[in-house]
Parts: C-alpha cells; sequence; structure tokens
C-alpha cells in the first residue's frame, strides 16, 4: 500500500474514531453540546481526508472537479462547528461575527454546487502528476473561480473571530485554553487560506492536503475536551469523598441527612435518616412515603414550613413527631434548605433531622413537674384564703337562708302572699348564682389542669383574682385602686397560670402592708400599652424591698414565718413560659413595684374590654 493511502486513510479513520467517542459521550450528557459539535467537526475533518485523497487518486479532470466539489461539504461542517465551538466551549468571540462567518460559508457552498466545476474551478482543463512521499498524484489545471474569494474572505473572518475570542480567553485567566484552542484554529484557518490563495491561483502546484492540518486542530480540541471530561471524573470523585465525609460527621453527631430532589419527587436518606423514619436501609423513599411518616397532628405544620422555605428560598427547623410502622411515636427536629437550579427553578432541598425523644420527654416531665409544684402552691395560696372566702360564702347563703323562711311564711297564710314569694325566689336565685361564682372561681383556680394556650384579655384575668380576694383585702383593710388601659390588645396564654401569677402579686403586696398603719394599705393595680407588649403593674405602700430585688425571685427565699419562698419563682417560670418577662423595683417614695409584661396576641384575636367595663363589674375595689 501507498504511504498517500496509509495516511490519508489513517488521518481518516483516526478522526472518525475520535468523532465515535465523543458522539456516545454526548449521546449519555445531552448538555454538553461541545461534544457533539466535537464529534462533527472531526467526521468533517475524515470527509475532507477521503475527498482529498479522491483528488489525488483522480485519473480525469471529471473525477478531481466532483472530489473537490464535494470537498467543500465536510469542510462547511467543520467550520460551523468549530465556531459554535468556539462559542459554547469557551463562551467567547462576538455572536455576529460568529454569524457572518457561518453567512459566508454556506453561500460559498451554494456558489460550489451553483456556479462553474467546484467553489476554486471555474473548470478543470486537465491533470498534472506530481511526486509526494514517494510516488505521484493528482493535481487539477483549469480556469480559477472568482466565487473562491467569498470561502477566502471568510477564512479571514474566522481568524478574526478566534484571536478575538482567544484574547476573551486569555484575560479570563485560562491562558492554555486560549493558546491550544484559539492558536489551533488561527493555524488551520491561516495554512488553509494561503494554501488556497497559492494552490489555486496557480501560484504552486501542490495537492491539497487541508485534512492534515485540521487533524491538528481536532487533536487540540479533543485535548481540551478530555481534560474537562478528566476534571469532571475528578471533581465526581472529590464529591463522592466529601459526601463520605459529611455522612460520617452526620452520623458521629447523630444526625440523619436527607435530600429531596424536587422534579422526581424522591428524596435520598442516609442510613441513619432512614432508621429514624423506619425505612428499609435500601428504601426508595417518595416525598409523599416521607410526610406519610409525620403525625398526622403534624404533617400540616411541616408541609406548610416547606412550602415556606420553597417560597422564601429560605431555610426552616421545625419540630415534629413521627410514626413509625410499629406505632411507636418518636420526636424529630429537622433542618432543611431548598438549593435553586439554574434559573432560579427549585431543585434540592437538603436537610438533617435528629431524634429529641429523650429531650422531649425530659421536656414534658419538667412542664408536669412544674405544674404540680404550681397547683400545690395554687392549692397553698387559695387555703390562706379560705377564710375570707368562708366569710363571703356566708353572705349568700345568709341571704337564701333567711329569704326561704320568709317564703316559708308567707306561703302559711291563707290566702299565700304569692307576689312577694315570687320576689324572694327572685333574690335566693340571684344570692345562689353569686355563691355558685365564687365556688365556680375557686374550683377553676384549683383544678390541675394541663397547660393550654388561649387568647385572653389582661384586664379580664386582674378583675377575676380581684374578685377573688375582694373579701380578705376588706378584712385586712386594704384599699385597692385599679386603672385598667382600655382596649388593650388581647395575649395569648394559660388562664389559670395567669390568675396564679396576679394571685400571688397581689397577696405578696397585702402581706408586705400588714406592719403598715391602718388607713395607709393602699394597693395600686394599673395596666399598660407597651411596644409588641402589655405591661401590668402591682404596687404597694409596704416597707419595699431588699437592694437586690432578684434574689426574690430565688425559690425558696422567704422572709415570712410561714411563706415557702416558692411563690415568686413559679411567677417568673409562667411569665418564661408566657415569653414574658417579671420584674421587681422598689418605688421612689414608699412600696415595692412588680411589673410583669406579656407579649401581644398575634393579629386575629378579638380587642379586650375597656377598663370601664372591668371597674362596672368590680364597684368593690375600684375606688
Ligand atoms: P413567700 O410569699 O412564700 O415568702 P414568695 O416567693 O412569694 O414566697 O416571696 C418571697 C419573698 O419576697 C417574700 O418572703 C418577701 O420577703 C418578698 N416579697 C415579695 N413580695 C413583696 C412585696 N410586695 N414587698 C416586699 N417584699 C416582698
Amino acid at each position: 500500500m501507498s504511504w498517500v493511502t496509509i495516511i490519508w486513510s489513517m488521518t481518516a479513520s483516526a478522526c472518525l474514531t475520535l468523532a465515535a467517542i465523543h458522539l456516545l459521550v454526548w449521546c449519555q450528557r445531552r448538555a454538553v453540546w461541545a461534544d457533539l459539535l466535537f464529534a462533527l467537526a472531526a467526521t468533517g475533518t475524515a470527509g475532507l481526508a477521503f475527498c482529498e485523497l479522491a483528488m489525488m487518486r483522480a485519473e480525469t479532470p471529471g473525477q478531481f472537479a466532483t472530489a473537490l466539489r464535494w470537498f467543500h461539504l465536510p469542510g462547511w461542517v467543520i467550520i460551523v462547528a468549530v465556531v459554535a465551538f468556539v462559542r459554547l466551549f469557551l463562551e467567547a468571540g462576538r455572536p455576529w461575527l460568529a454569524w457572518s462567518v457561518c453567512a459566508l460559508r454556506t453561500v460559498a457552498l451554494f456558489l460550489n454546487f451553483t456556479v462553474g466545476d467546484n467553489l476554486n474551478f471555474r473548470s478543470v482543463e486537465g491533470l498534472r502528476s506530481i511526486r509526494l512521499f514517494g510516488e505521484s498524484v493528482s493535481i487539477a489545471e483549469g480556469v480559477p473561480n472568482p466565487c473562491m474569494l467569498v470561502a477566502q474572505f471568510g477564512m479571514v473572518l474566522i481568524v478574526i473571530f478566534t484571536v478575538d475570542a482567544a484574547i476573551t480567553v486569555w484575560r479570563r485567566g485560562n491562558r492554555r485554553l486560549a493558546l491550544t484552542v484559539g492558536g489551533g484554529i488561527v493555524f488551520v484557518a491561516l495554512v488553509g487560506l494561503s494554501q488556497g490563495v497559492l494552490r489555486f491561483w496557480g501560484v504552486v502546484h501542490a495537492p491539497i492536503t487541508a485534512s492534515l492540518s485540521f487533524t491538528v486542530l481536532v487533536v487540540a480540541m479533543g485535548y481540551e475536551l478530555s481534560r474537562e471530561t478528566l476534571r469532571a471524573a475528578r471533581l465526581s470523585e472529590e464529591l463522592r469523598d466529601s459526601e463520605a465525609r459529611l455522612t460520617l460527621a452526620a452520623e458521629a453527631a447523630g444526625f440523619g441527612v436527607w435530600m429531596w430532589t424536587v422534579d422526581t419527587n424522591t428524596v435520598w436518606g442516609s442510613e441513619r435518616w432512614l432508621r429514624l423514619f423506619g425505612f428499609a436501609p435500601d428504601a426508595n423513599v417518595s416525598f409523599e412515603q416521607a410526610i406519610q411518616r409525620i403525625h398526622p397532628d403534624d404533617r400540616e405544620r411541616v408541609k406548610s414550613a416547606i412550602r415556606l422555605a420553597m417560597e422564601t428560598r429560605a431555610g426552616y427547623g421545625v419540630d415534629y413527631r413521627v410514626v413509625l410502622p410499629d406505632r411507636s411515636v418518636r420526636w424529630i427536629a429537622a433542618l432543611g434548605r431548598l438549593y435553586a437550579a439554574a434559573g432560579g427553578k427549585p431543585a434540592r432541598m437538603l436537610g438533617a433531622a435528629v431524634d429529641i425523644t429523650e429531650r422531649k420527654q425530659a421536656e414534658q416531665d419538667l412542664l408536669q413537674q412544674r405544674n404540680e409544684l404550681a397547683h400545690l402552691s395554687r392549692v397553698t395560696t387559695v387555703s390562706a384564703l379560705s377564710g375570707s372566702l368562708a366569710h363571703e360564702l356566708n353572705q349568700p347563703l345568709g341571704i337564701i337562708l333567711s329569704n326561704a323562711q320568709a317564703a316559708q311564711e308567707l306561703l302559711q297564710q291563707d290566702p299565700p302572699v304569692l307576689t312577694d314569694v315570687r320576689e324572694i325566689l327572685a333574690d335566693i336565685v340571684a344570692a345562689d348564682r353569686r355563691a355558685a361564682e365564687i365556688i365556680q372561681r375557686l374550683r377553676a383556680l384549683l383544678k390541675r389542669d394541663e397547660t393550654s394556650r388561649q387568647p385572653l384579655s389582661l384586664n379580664e384575668i386582674l378583675d377575676v383574682v380581684l374578685r377573688l380576694v375582694r373579701v380578705d383585702l376588706i378584712d385586712r383593710g386594704i384599699t385597692s385602686v385599679c386603672d385598667l388601659a382600655p382596649d388593650l390588645p388581647p395575649i395569648t396564654g394559660d388562664r389559670v397560670q395567669l390568675q396564679q401569677l396576679a394571685l400571688n402579686l397581689i397577696l405578696n403586696a397585702a402581706d408586705a402592708m400588714a406592719v403598715n398603719a391602718p388607713g395607709t394599705r393602699r394597693l395600686h393595680i394599673t395596666t399598660s400599652r407597651q411596644p409588641n407588649a402589655v405591661r401590668a403593674t402591682v404596687r404597694d405602700e409596704g416597707p419595699g424591698l431588699p437592694a437586690d430585688s432578684e434574689v426574690l425571685f430565688q425559690p425558696f427565699f422567704t422572709t415570712k414565718p410561714h411563706g415557702l419562698g416558692m411563690g415568686l419563682a413559679i411567677c417568673r417560670t409562667i411569665v418564661a413560659a408566657h415569653q414574658g418577662r417579671l420584674w421587681a423595683e422598689p418605688h421612689p417614695a414608699q412600696g415595692a413595684i412588680f411589673h410583669f409584661e406579656l407579649p401581644v396576641a398575634e393579629e386575629g384575636a378579638g380587642r379586650e374590654r375597656g377598663a370601664r367595663d372591668a371597674r362596672e363589674e368590680a364597684p368593690a375595689y375600684g375606688q
């Protein structure tokens, strides 16, 4: 076999092999267009090689002319592919220049098939034999076609377009890429241009060998693409390592890691996460399946947290329960964050989950103990009030008794005086209601209820407590002065706990004023609006407070002979559980002031009744 055939066939097959490899790569990763463009350029180069071989082996001018005409088709493919490669892979080059190059080459291709024998010869007149690699090959002689100026001008434009693109890439700092791809294209274009000018305008007599120089370009492009593929492989290896490290760290910290792919709606979970949710270690979990594991009472809350995170592109944190297949319940604290894909579409949500069942249990136990302690303290407080309450109950009971006796007498008369009896019965009902009300208030306070949250009116709470201690205050010679702010916004809280808070502060104030001379025992109760909060103030005119008033809030601190020292400590816990604050300060003139502030309830709860209403219902202390 001749050297010419060997070299050109090898060039063509090398290019076709490279084209096939990159075509396969592109089939796997359709988004990477550079692989397809490279495959086209390499196939085009193989096409050039075949046409060149046909020209060198031509035996008649007609065979040569046909081979040269078809030579321009792979030439067009290569140029369009190379220009697109520069735009997509190098992400450089002016679009208008790119379009101009492609348009000129397309015009040249059209002229190639329409004007004369081909783009280069108006007519091929004869063949000449010259020596190449020791054997004779054909070259053509004929009338040059001026239309080839279009293609040659196109080559000049390619050089300009590529140099401009290479400068941009160079400036970006990627000098190697600018030199290999940019330099490769410029080199091939200049070689092709000069060969074309010299050969077809009859200056030199040599066969067309463009495929050889284009092979250099294909190698340069292939080298850069393989580097990119190697880089991707290295990155994926690094990613695997970092994933392994992350899983290890998460395992060590007791976290389960999960990732929800929004498009496919699948959830990948680390082994621990799958265990936490009661899935098999190799389970394929869908988003719905994961949500189904969440306790029905918590499901909506979790869903709306996820929805909000997707809308605001922010992270979320939420505690919830999961119900495992064996019906056992586990508390989970979860964090999640959304990662958007290119174009801002939500792509993935990544997060971590940790088992907090033990912590929740401990919190529950603590809450229960606190409730029990608070209940005990209420029982103690109320037992201190029992004397005055019994006295208060006696009043309606006495009314009921005397009215009932009067009614009996009236009924014994002949005829019975029924009109008076009706009035007496109405009095009995009113007195009975009053007694029932007192008992009802007491029962509410003594109930061992679970904590509950509802919108409440601070004025109303103080009102109820003041009614409860009304007789006790009167017995102790204390006058209460109320100034409750009208139109206070509601607060959210536990009614009984807040009543206990107010009761403790009022009874402490009353205790403190026991040393005062009669007539100087005044209790001032005020409510006021604060930024985002409402404040209640209980002030007495007793002996005042120690310099460090914080000591009063410590458990078991008491100065009373039969005191427990738990009242203010419990008040602090109640206020803290309501996200409020409680503090004490001495009054500049005389006595102590205790303030507590509670945050205003969220929008939607009703407005509080005005102070006027409260006073109207509590005439006994509103003086
Ligand atoms: P106790 O009432 O059982 O002593 P508390 O925790 O309610 O428990 O109160 C702790 C201490 O704080 C009281 O013993 C008292 O010395 C002091 N104290 C509470 N309220 C007042 C007040 N209004 N004026 C002066 N001292 C007060």
